[in-house]
């Protein structure tokens, strides 16, 4: 059964049990020639290998469970995800021969896919968000920036996957021809790309859900923080019944939606709960996950809130337990860098990564990275492209310690622990005292100069490289050694 059969017979998959058994028991068979396949090529360390086989096996997992509700998605959804999503971004990997174009004229791979945070809007004033961190700020990119990033993203990364962060990006507006176009209208324009928009929800309202049911290449990422006493008390009063609000109109209207889940010292333990995760995933009827952690970044910034090096480690495993036992389909962008070959920032040139673009045209490695060597709006004042972007020094450095960390030193680096920022914070100070980026606003300059700041991140990071490394080697690498029982998943 190929793409073109998902994407042709998307109502009867969702509506006909024994076609949908049908296509899951394939799904499964690829995923187990995938995983056999991983093994013997050696790309990946085992370890490796067994992760991408277990995401594989829970991603099926979330989409039979979204399938047994046929009204969960919309006919145009199973369409535009079989056509987009997996057969242009999962199984070609975007536009190949663009990428291939690239890599002639550039010597590199282009970005995988942008996030693009085009308004600093917000109808919420979250505790902590590094959204409403900046003082002076243009608030939005034009309308025709936006497009145009979108564009070449397109026309020259050979991208098809978007992910749009905030601000609110249902906050975003801006005026075309004395007509107000909004982030769905965009959404529209590009439809041979799928759009992922981090959001709080609570502008999602019957037409926003009946648009997005229409269009099919959008899923919203909903962000909880716990329970209604602690959503409530980091978003405001209120905001957690307003997301459940939100999931019923979009399960009634056939949106697949995701759930996004900042971790900090104080709430750790309640989002990976049993009872937590059951609700949103099986309740709910959630997609998939996406795990951050508080990164210490932006308006009163903090490292008090950083999950410490034992909950991180406490949550990798859990994560893996729910992955594996319950077949939920979560990623933790810090405790799963091995899914994805480590660090994603600065386009990295092993392919699959993303370079990020704020509200004011800056272009930064990544959304935790808040510094930028280069504007947007600038390049394209100077008729430059994206790509002129992209070669910025800063970025290349960045790329350039990604292939010599996962080469590492005896055996390839520690993927549990690759982050540029949270993890190799003294990397990443020399790279921006060599290359002279402009911190992205006041609390990233303050972050630089702050002794305790400095310390308590390289020290953090030193500790959970010391932390994983023996998991890493013998989980991972399969070295063999003996370890303490504490430390076996
Ligand atoms: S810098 Fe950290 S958060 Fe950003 S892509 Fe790299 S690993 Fe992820």
């Amino acid at each position: 059964m190929g793409v073109d059969f998902l994407g042709n017979h998307g109502l009867s998959i969702a509506s006909k049990p024994w076609i949908k058994n049908y296509a899951i028991k394939k799904a499964l068979k690829a995923s187990e020639e995938g995983y056999q396949s991983n093994l013997k090529q050696q790309k990946f360390s085992p370890g490796e290998c067994e992760d991408r086989y277990a995401t594989s096996q829970a991603i099926i997992g979330s989409a039979e469970r979204l399938l047994s509700n046929p009204k969960n998605i919309s006919p145009t959804y199973v369409k535009k995800l079989a056509d987009i999503m997996v057969k242009s971004v999962v199984m070609e990997n975007g536009d190949i021969p663009t990428q291939q174009a690239f890599k002639a004229l550039h010597g590199r791979r282009p970005p995988g896919f942008m996030v693009i945070s085009p308004t600093k809007a917000c109808n919420l004033k979250c505790k902590g968000c590094y959204a409403s961190s900046s003082a002076a700020s243009l608030e939005k990119l034009s309308w025709d920036t936006f497009d145009r990033i979108l564009t070449e993203s397109h026309d020259i990364f050979g991208n098809r996957f978007v992910v749009i962060s905030g601000g609110e990006p249902f906050a975003y507006k801006d005026k075309v021809n004395g007509e107000t176009k909004d982030l769905l209208d965009m959404v529209a324009k590009h439809d041979d790309m799928f759009f992922m928009s981090y959001t709080n929800s609570l502008l999602i309202n019957e037409e926003k859900a009946a648009r997005m049911a229409e269009l099919g290449n959008i899923s919203p990422a909903i962000s909880v923080e716990g329970w209604r006493e602690k959503t409530d008390d980091r978003r405001g009063a209120g905001t957690f019944d307003g997301i459940l609000a939100s999931m019923e109109r979009l399960r009634r209207h056939g949106v697949p939606f995701g759930i996004s889940l900042t971790a900090t010292t104080k709430n750790c333990e309640e989002l990976f709960s049993d009872e937590f995760m059951d609700y949103f995933f099986s309740e709910q009827q959630a997609l998939y996950g996406w795990v951050f952690h508080y990164m210490p970044i932006g308006r009163s910034f903090t490292l008090d809130l950083m999950p410490t090096i034992q909950q991180r480690q406490w949550m990798w495993k859990r994560t893996w337990e729910l992955i594996k036992d319950k077949k939920y389909f979560l990623a933790d962008f810090w405790n799963h860098g091995t899914l994805v070959d480590g660090c994603l920032a600065g386009g990295r040139s092993s392919g699959g990564g993303y370079m990020y673009i704020n509200w004011d045209g800056k272009v930064m490695p990544c959304v935790f990275v808040p510094y930028s060597p280069v504007n947007i709006n600038d390049i394209y004042k100077d008729n430059k492209t994206i790509a002129d972007a992209w070669e910025e020094s800063f970025f290349e450095r960045i790329r350039e310690w990604q292939a010599k960390y996962l080469k590492g030193n005896g055996h390839r680096g520690n993927l549990l622990a690759p982050c540029f920022i949270r993890d190799h914070q003294d990397v990443m100070r020399q790279i921006i005292a060599d290359t002279e980026p402009d911190p992205e606003n006041e609390p990233a300059r303050e972050a630089l100069l702050d002794e305790g700041y400095r310390k308590g991140m390289i020290e953090y990071g030193k500790a959970y490289q010391e932390l994983s490394e023996p998991i890493w080697e013998s989980q991972y690498l399969k070295i063999k050694k003996t370890l303490d029982k504490d430390e076996v998943k």
